[in-house]
C-alpha cells in the first residue's frame, strides 16, 4: 500500500539540495564535473550553471533534487548537500 515516492505527510519535511562553497570552487581549475554530471542538467533543466569564468557555480535550489552525484564529481569537494525545511516559515523578510 506504501507508495516508493517519499511523499511523508510529516510536519516537518526537509528537502535535499546541493550548496557550494565559494572558497572551494574554482571553476577555471576544473571541467565543471558538476554542471556535467547535473542529470537534471542532462535533461535540459538549467540546474547548474557555470563556465571557466565564473566566480562559482550556481546551483538552482527549485530544480536540483539533492542527488549527490556533483558532490562526488567535484574535484574540488565545493558543494554539498544539506537538508532545508520545505515549508518557508523561517522566510521572513527584514528591513
Ligand atoms: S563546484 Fe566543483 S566542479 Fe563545479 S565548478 Fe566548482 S570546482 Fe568545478
Ligand atoms: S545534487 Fe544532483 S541535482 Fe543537485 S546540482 Fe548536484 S547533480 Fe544536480
Amino acid at each position: 500500500m506504501a507508495p516508493k515516492k517519499s511523499n511523508k505527510q510529516t510536519d516537518e519535511v526537509l528537502t535535499r539540495i546541493a550548496i557550494v562553497s565559494e572558497d572551494r570552487c574554482k571553476p577555471k581549475k576544473c571541467r565543471q564535473e558538476c554542471k556535467k554530471s547535473c542529470p537534471v542538467v542532462k535533461v535540459g533543466k538549467l540546474c547548474v550553471e557555470v563556465v571557466p569564468n565564473s566566480k562559482i557555480a550556481w546551483i538552482s535550489e527549485e530544480l536540483c533534487i539533492g542527488c549527490g552525484i556533483c558532490v562526488k564529481k567535484c574535484p574540488f569537494e565545493a558543494i554539498m548537500i544539506i537538508n532545508l525545511p520545505k515549508d518557508l516559515e523561517g522566510h521572513t523578510t527584514h528591513r
